[in-house]
């Protein structure tokens, strides 16, 4: 290797929250090759993703030089969007001129609306500094809350149970915390596709003996390695985990002992699990009474059980619930706290888990501290010398309602799409064209960025210097193995440069000095300097000294709640928004797939991996097919009432009869025209999991 490389440089990989460390060959500017490191997370493995998928950065479309709309180009939230008609679009501009537009743009609408006409989407896949820097900005430049990022569609409702639940929205163990257990629960998630190296550490427990169990209504190939295999019915999450809370309650197979001393509302839960025996959910869940009772057994009675969840879970109306009710199952039965046990939403992308701690999120500051409270409030004004909002600011599809309602006017989204993620595309990319002002920071021209009037070429993860925090909880800095290509800048100077033209007096010096007064801020980051990260790559929080290594596995001895005690939360039966019924008879459940990532925007431009998947796919069971008189591999249009898609008919005999299943990530036939914006009423995450759909040929 050393032979035709230039240099080996260590980095981490961009896509999952995983945050495998990997080792970048590089020759001249370009990324050759790249291996697994010895990481706490990957012990030097990597998916095919973090392996072949790194050539997007080298890709023929990345953005070189700010972009400014033509005046005479309307914003067409139909248009075709393909690279080569970037001209027709967009004309080139210098830094000067770009940067005095964008921040001049925000800087008229804030004098003449006021803040609460300006909202930003912050990213998941940029540094913990950036993160920081955006709330900052908005907040401090503003005076509005309205800041938020892809957090809001895929766990805030796992965080917002967490947050009530045991006072932390991050995971109790790391996902290595599997080699210890004796009993693994995973729902909602699929790992081998998403989180491939993590999967890897649960096949292995299965492999030395622990029971695997396995929940999905579609059948995955982590099935193959479970003992409990769970295939149930779509949206019947909170009555098949309230049967299994009733058959431990019920046949007292929790931990008293665990309960009395760190919990409280046990007997609210007793209660209101008593009508959820097996028998009566089981024809609703579609699982055998039995088994139920089987599965609730075999959790309640091991000695190491953990929990794994994904946004199955989360991307419900009843997605809070549903994490509520994996939270009690927890508790009652003592599988927290110590090896082996715990709960761990398993976090999208790189740096979701990040980007939440940093303040990325409207109703709180950084370490999830309310903007509400008016003593933290007084510090963050004292700190930043502004007054600030006093109330929660808007989440994403919020926003965007606000934006169609004629209410937000200018927005500056840095590293995300949601023209391609929000739900119900047909209202969020109209949203997106009737803004006054849209500013796009980003290393390509996303579909979002065809709606922006300034556009600024931003540096890619393996060409910036900043720290991620995976979904382990372990903050890894990653340092540049590339130049960004061509004008280029790092997103954390661009940022610097809009709050300057905005009237703000930041000084950095470097990303060290922003991690460093970010890090005064939380608490979660004491004893992490910036000095320490340099010397040791990768430390996990909360760290109790200044050289001893973080604690993997928390809640100990109690939980960081103002009782210092769990609370148990009851929850009832809430039905998906929107039923199958005649005129759309199936369910519409989207997702990911293995070889790309989310939207897109990175990995449909990595060669390797776009040769693999390359084309729109919806996923059906044979026998649907058959029964419709379709044929596979034809193309098919598929509508919910929201609107339709066309796409290639693939048969998958995992996908249940009755359902079908569209990844998000193609811009050709994107599934988020079809998805149902409605809102879980805490996490405030739409439905993405669940629609009524319906499939003709095209
Ligand atoms: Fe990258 Fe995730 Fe694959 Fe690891 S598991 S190589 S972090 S995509």
């Amino acid at each position: 290797r050393e032979t035709y490389a230039d240099a080996v440089k260590p980095s981490v990989c961009p896509f999952c929250g995983v945050g495998c460390q990997t080792e970048v060959s590089v020759k001249g500017n370009d990324i050759i090759k790249v291996d697994g490191r010895q990481g706490p997370a990957n012990r030097g493995k990597l998916c095919v993703k973090g392996r072949f998928g790194m050539d997007y950065v080298m890709s023929p479309e990345r953005l070189t030089r700010p972009l400014i709309r033509r005046s005479d180009v309307p914003k067409d939230a139909h248009a075709r969007m393909t690279f080569s008609d970037i001209s027709d679009v967009f004309r080139e501009a210098s830094w000067e001129e770009a940067m005095a537009l964008a921040a001049g743009g925000f800087n008229t609408v804030r004098d003449r609306d006021g803040g609460h006409a300006i909202a930003g989407f912050g990213s998941a896949k940029g540094t913990n500094e950036e993160a920081y820097l955006f709330q900052k900005y908005i907040r401090q430049g503003f005076g509005t809350n309205n800041v938020d990022h892809c957090t809001r569609l895929c766990h805030a409702s796992s965080v917002a149970a967490l947050m009530e639940g045991v006072g932390s929205g991050a995971v109790s163990a790391p996902f290595t915390a599997a080699d210890d257990s004796d009993c693994i629960m995973v729902i909602g998630a699929r790992p081998e596709q998403n989180h491939p190296v993590a999967a890897t550490y649960l096949k292995q427990a299965a492999k030395r003996g622990a029971n695997l169990m396995v929940f999905d209504p579609r059948r995955q190939g982590l099935m193959r390695h479970a003992t409990h295999p769970v295939v149930f019915k779509p949206g019947t999450d909170v009555p098949m985990l309230n049967a299994m809370i009733h058959t431990i309650i019920f046949e007292k197979l929790y931990d008293i002992q665990y309960i009395q001393a760190n919990t409280e509302g046990f007997e609210a839960l007793k209660e209101k699990v008593k009508d959820f025996s097996p028998e009566a959910m089981a024809e609703m869940c579609g699982v055998e009474a039995e088994y139920l009772r089987e599965l609730a057994r075999t959790f309640a009675r091991s000695s190491k059980s953990i929990i794994f969840w994904g946004m199955g879970i989360s991307q419900h109306v009843h997605g809070t619930d549903n994490a509520r009710c994996l939270i009690a199952l927890s508790l009652i039965t003592g599988q927290i706290g110590r090896p082996g046990t715990g709960l761990h939403p398993l976090r999208g992308q790189n740096n979701v888990q990040g980007a939440s701690d940093a303040g990325l999120i409207p109703m709180v500051y950084p370490n999830y501290k309310s903007v509400e409270d008016p003593d933290i409030r007084g510090k963050y004004e004292d700190a930043w010398g502004r007054s600030l909002d006093p109330a929660k600011g808007l989440t994403v599809v919020e926003i965007m309602g606000e934006v169609e309602a004629g209410n937000i006017k200018a927005m500056y989204v840095q590293g995300e799409n949601p023209a391609m993620s929000d739900p119900d595309q047909n209202h969020a990319r109209k949203a997106l064209a009737t803004l006054e002002h849209l500013v796009v920071q980003d290393i390509f021209l996303t579909e979002t960025a065809w709606f922006a009037d300034v556009i600024l070429p931003a540096s890619a993860q393996p060409e910036k210097p900043g720290t991620y925090t995976n979904s382990n909880r372990q903050v890894q800095l990653a340092l540049p193995v590339r130049q960004p290509p061509g004008e280029a800048r790092q997103d954390w100077e661009i940022m610097v440069d809009m709050a300057r033209r905005s009237g703000l007096d930041w000084n950095y010096s470097g990303v060290g000095e922003v991690y460093t007064e970010m890090a005064a801020h939380m608490s979660s980051l004491d004893n992490i300097s910036w000095n320490r990260l340099e010397r040791e790559g990768m430390v996990c929080y909360p760290a109790k000294t200044e050289d001893g290594p973080g604690e993997e596995i928390i809640f100990y001895s109690g939980f960081p709640t103002e009782s210092g005690r769990a609370k148990l939360v009851p929850t009832d039966l809430v039905p998906p928004d929107e039923l199958p019924d005649d005129a759309f008879p199936m369910v519409l459940t989207t997702g990911r797939m293995l070889e790309h990532w989310h939207t897109g925007a990175m990995t449909r431009r990595a060669t390797h991996l776009n040769a693999q998947e390359s084309e729109a796919v919806v996923s059906m069971h044979p026998k649907d097919i058959g029964r419709r008189g379709l044929t596979r591999g034809q193309q098919v249009v598929v509508e919910t009432r929201r609107g339709e898609v066309t796409l290639t008919l693939r048969a998958d005999r995992d996908v249940t009869q009755g359902m079908l299943f569209i990844p998000f990530c193609f811009v050709e036939a994107p599934a988020n025209f079809l998805t149902n914006p409605q809102l879980d009423p805490f996490g405030k995450i739409p439905e993405f999991k669940f629609s009524a759909a319906r499939i003709r040929s095209a």
